[in-house]
């Protein structure tokens, strides 16, 4: 089309058709359209209900994330439902080897007595210095585990050891947990 103004000055315009044919601009045309177009429709409360929920566990892992020096973290770091243990009494069992407190290691608390201390190293008996330090259950660790290195992790994690029970009736601790 051509204009001629009062000054005489002619103007060509001329339509480009710059999307069209290229699919990927097509897309985000129709794309950006839609996005204008008021919802018609109700979103279902399950649907409403989950994103709320994926949006509360991400902050509540983001926030268990930074607890690094929390001795709970260590053995769970992540907040993913572990699964549980098919034996009720042994799964009692495994929950206060993860979170350190056992009748034999807390009864001081109770009674009143100090700190129990391991007769053979002197250091205190923690579930820790119990299941993985003390050279007195060496021998039983290579006997179950077939090795005397161990961290927590390995034995009362997210999968616990599959001998762990039958190392901890050997040492004698399984029924002063
Ligand atoms: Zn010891």
């Amino acid at each position: 089309m051509a204009l001629a103004p009062q000054n005489q000055t002619k103007l060509k315009l001329c339509w480009t058709p710059s999307h069209v044919g290229i699919i990927g601009n097509e897309k985000a045309d129709y794309v950006a359209r839609t996005a204008s177009i008021p919802i018609e429709h109700t979103i279902p409360l399950a649907d409403i209900r989950k994103s709320v929920q994926h949006y509360i566990l991400n902050k509540w892992q983001e926030t268990w994330d930074l607890q690094v020096n929390n001795k709970l973290h260590r053995i769970k770091p992540s907040i993913v439902l572990w699964p549980i243990f098919p034996i009720r009494g042994f799964d009692v069992k495994l929950t206060r080897l993860r979170i350190a407190h056992t009748w034999h290691t807390h009864i001081n608390l109770l009674s009143g007595d100090s700190v129990p201390l391991c007769t053979s190293c002197n250091e205190v008996q923690t579930v820790d210095h119990i299941l993985t330090k003390c050279p007195d259950f060496n021998s039983s660790r290579l006997n179950f585990f077939k090795t005397t290195i161990l961290d927590l992790n390995d034995l009362v994690g997210e999968t616990p050891h599959p001998n762990l029970f039958s190392f901890l009736r050997d040492i004698g601790f399984l029924f002063r947990i």
